[in-house]
């Protein structure tokens, strides 16, 4: 037997005890040694699940790490033993997005499975709980990739959950200094800023626009005045983020949007007209892993520092009640 976390209904997700699973020939067993709670599985929880089916389980869990326990004789490149991590949006069965498994448990089945697409292994020496930081790295990298920016640009990044803090980690590791972080926790306010944010304000406490003039410098849009920001991330999904950057934005100016937006938002384009600027979203990672994975050795101290809580799988509803409060960023349940 071995322990699932799986979502029944409505706020209703459980650590069941489930069947070992089937492996075949072109499929792979992980011990997971390590998994992250995403604010999607959160959203899932209150959704009830994705995809599932008329009284039936969404599994949840796809930021694995772990240890390969069983590999089919069609599975080329791969051994037993072999420390991996999973890349959710390749796999054929969604693990921890709708589909039949999911990565909160001991034995994860990885039907289907590819070296350097489906699964890719761990650099040597590199722990299980930075390695499973991959994938949310990869959301971030994906986001900070959409932006387009090059050292020089000024850009502010909204939200500092664990997306928004690795926004921060690219940014900066790719020299990009004049990054400004906001968020409405001082918790998280005071992880960008330990990972060199130029600055970290609270919305509601400051007025962004002139604080943004201060930091950024002065932009124009036709005859007036706009905050010198080169672009705009949103990692947070408020829904007054977008009519707020289109008051502020300078022309020519770009906003990427990453955060999954539940309800309709409503835009005033009239105002937007003389910006000419550039609305644009970003979904997942289209080829980030390789990239993220080989620079996590380089930048596994900072990384870490977004780990603020570590739970067993026992521990796992209590762990999402945690990672529900804001002042947590990721947290890991090690396995
Ligand atoms: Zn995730």
């Amino acid at each position: 037997m071995r322990r699932v976390l799986n979502i029944h209904e409505v706020d209703d997700a459980r650590l069941d005890e489930v069947q070992m699973p089937d492996a075949g020939d072109s499929d792979v067993l992980i011990d997971v040694k390590a998994c992250g709670i995403c604010g999607s599985d959160l959203s899932y929880i209150k959704m009830g699940g994705i995809m599932r089916p008329e009284g039936g389980v969404t599994p949840l869990g796809h930021e694995a790490a772990g240890e390969v326990t069983y590999v089919g004789k069609n599975v080329e490149g791969i051994t037993v033993g072999e420390r991996v991590v999973i890349n959710p949006m390749q796999t054929p069965s969604m693990i921890g997005s709708g589909g039949p498994e999911g990565a909160f448990t001991e034995n994860l089945l990885v039907s289907d499975a590819r070296i350097g697409d489906s699964i890719l292994p761990i650099p040597k020496g590199l722990p299980f709980e930075i390695a499973a930081l991959t994938e949310p790295l990869a959301v971030a990298l994906h986001g900070v990739n959409r932006a387009e920016v090059v050292p020089g640009d000024k850009v502010v990044v909204f939200g500092c959950g664990p997306i928004g803090l690795g926004m921060v980690l690219w940014l900066l590791d790719r020299g990009i200094t004049d990054v400004v972080a906001l968020d409405l926790a001082e918790d998280r306010l005071e992880r960008a800023r330990a990972l060199g944010a130029q600055a970290a304000l609270n919305p509601a406490e400051v007025n962004v626009r002139e604080e943004l003039i201060k930091l950024h410098g002065v932009g124009k849009v036709l005859n007036r005045d706009a905050a010198g920001t080169d672009a705009y991330i949103d990692a947070a999904g408020a829904p007054n983020i977008l009519s707020d950057v289109i008051g502020m934005a300078k022309f020519h100016s770009r906003l990427v949007i990453t955060a999954a937006y539940m309800q309709p938002v409503e835009v005033h384009l009239g105002a937007m007209l003389t910006t000419e600027m550039t609305i644009t979203t970003a979904m997942g990672y289209p080829d980030e892993m390789p990239e993220v994975l080989a620079a996590l050795p380089r930048i596994a101290d900072k990384a870490g520092s977004m780990i603020s809580h570590r739970f067993g799988l026992d521990e796992v509803i209590a762990a999402l009640d945690v990672a529900r409060s804001p002042a947590s960023a990721k947290v890991m349940i090690d396995i």
